[in-house]
C-alpha cells in the first residue's frame, strides 16, 4: 500500500517542527488503522564487531583501533539465539559488521540451526554476493535488513569511502527479487544531508517497497572521523519516521535504539509516532558494550532479560499489547 506525497509536501512537512506533534499523531493513527496495536519484538543479536568497512560514522569501522573487536563463535551464536527463543521472542535477527569470517558455509550451518525453532529469521550482515543471499534464503532466512543510509550518492561515497552505493542498491533489488522480506533505512541528520536528499530517501524507499524501513538518527562517534559533526537530530529523525508511515502505512517500522539512546523515551514517542517494532538487544555479557556504533547507545549495561522485561512494562503502559506472531508484513 502507498500513499502518494509529492517532494514538496514531504519537505514542508519534514521542516515544520511547530507541527510535529500532529504529524506524529497523524502517522499514529495511520499506524493503528493499517497494523494495528501490536507492537513487535524483535530479539537482536549482536554476534560480530568486525567490519571490513571504514564507513566514516560508525564505530566499528575497520580504523577504529581502540575498538577491541570480538566475533562469537557458532555455538556461542547459537546459545544466544537459543535463550532468545527461551524468552518468547518470534524473531530473531542476527547483525554484525561485514565479517567474512562468517562464510557461506557457516552462515547456513547457523540459520539451519536456529529455524529448527518457531522464530521467523533476519540478517543483517552487509553486503554479500548474489549466491551467498541466495544460500541464505535457501538456509531459512526469512528477512534481510539492507540499510541505503542515504540516497545522496555524493554524500554517501564521502561517508562510505571504498564503498559504491550503485552496489548497496543493487543489493536490495537481488535481496527483493530472492523472496526476503526486505527491511531498510537511512540515518537522519548526518553532515552535509538535506530536506531535500532526506525526502529523495523516503521517496526511494517508497518507491523499492521496503517491507520494513529503520530510521534512526546520526549520533557522532568520538573514535571516528566524525566525532565533531553535528547530529543528534531526534526530532527529525522522529519527523522523517512519521513521513515513512504517512507513506507506506502498512510496513513495519521500529522504533530504533539510536533514538532511545538520546531520549530515555525516545521508543516511546516513535511507538507514538507511526513504529510498531522494537528490538531488544538480547546479546549477552561485554559484547553489548563492544558493538559500539555510537556512544551512549542505549541499554548496553543490562541483561537480555532485563531489556525484555523493561520494554514489555512501557509497551504495555501506553496501552499496546506484544505481538504473539512473527509480525511480518501484512499486504
Ligand atoms: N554491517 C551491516 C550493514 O552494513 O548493513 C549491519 C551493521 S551496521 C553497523 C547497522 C547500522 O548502524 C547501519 O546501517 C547504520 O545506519 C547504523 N549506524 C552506524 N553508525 C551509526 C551512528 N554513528 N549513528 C547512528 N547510526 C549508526
Amino acid at each position: 500500500m502507498i500513499k502518494e506525497y509529492t517532494k514538496e509536501e514531504i519537505i514542508c512537512l519534514l521542516s515544520d517542527e511547530k507541527n510535529e506533534t500532529s504529524l506524529l499523531k497523524q502517522a499514529d493513527a495511520v499506524r493503528h488503522q493499517y497494523v494495528g496495536d501490536e507492537v513487535h519484538l524483535r530479539g537482536l543479536i549482536e554476534f560480530s564487531n568486525i567490519c571490513r568497512n571504514n564507513c566514516q560514522y560508525c564505530g566499528l569501522q575497520r580504523d577504529n583501533k581502540i575498538l577491541p573487536r570480538y566475533h562469537m563463535e557458532e555455538d556461542e551464536l547459537l546459545q544466544t539465539a537459543q535463550n532468545a527463543v527461551n524468552m518468547g521472542f518470534k524473531t530473531l535477527v542476527l547483525q554484525s559488521g561485514e565479517d567474512m569470517y562468517y562464510t557461506q558455509a557457516r552462515m547456513c550451518r547457523i540459520i539451519e540451526q536456529i529455524k529448527k525453532n518457531d522464530v521467523a529469521l533476519t540478517l543483517s550482515i552487509g553486503e554479500r554476493d548474489y549466491t551467498d543471499y541466495k544460500a541464505f534464503y535457501e538456509a531459512g532466512a526469512d528477512r534481510y535488513l539492507i540499510r541505503i543510509e542515504t540516497t545522496d550518492q555524493n554524500l554517501y561515497h564521502q561517508l562510505d569511502p571504498g564503498m559504491n552505493w550503485q552496489r548497496r542498491h543493487e543489493c536490495l533489488l537481488m535481496l527483493k527479487e530472492i523472496g526476503y522480506e526486505l527491511g531498510s533505512g537511512i540515518m537522519v541528520g548526518l553532515p552535509n544531508q538535506t530536506l531535500d536528499s532526506i525526502a529523495d530517501d523516503l521517496l526511494y524507499l517508497q518507491k523499492i517497497e521496503v517491507d520494513m524501513a529503520g530510521i534512526g538518527p546520526f549520533i557522532p562517534h568520538p573514535q571516528t572521523p566524525l566525532k565533531n559533526a553535528n547530529g543528534n537530530n531526534l526530532h527529525l529523525a522522529l519527523r522523517t519516521m512519521a513521513m515513512m508511515r504517512l507513506m507506506l502505512p502498512d510496513i513495519n517500522i521500529p522504533a530504533t535504539t539510536a533514538m532511545e539512546s538520546l531520549h530515555p523515551r525516545g521508543r516511546i514517542m516513535a511507538l507514538q509516532g507511526g513504529a510498531n517494532v522494537v528490538m531488544p538487544n538480547v546479546t549477552e555479557g561485554e559484547y553489548r558494550r563492544l558493538y559500539e556504533l555510537y556512544p551512549n547507545k542505549a541499554c548496553v549495561d543490562d541483561t537480555p532479560l532485563h531489556c525484555r522485561t523493561c520494554i514489555g512494562m512501557k509497551i504495555t503502559a501506553i496501552g499496546r499489547t506484544i505481538g504473539q506472531g512473527y509480525g511480518g508484513h501484512k499486504k
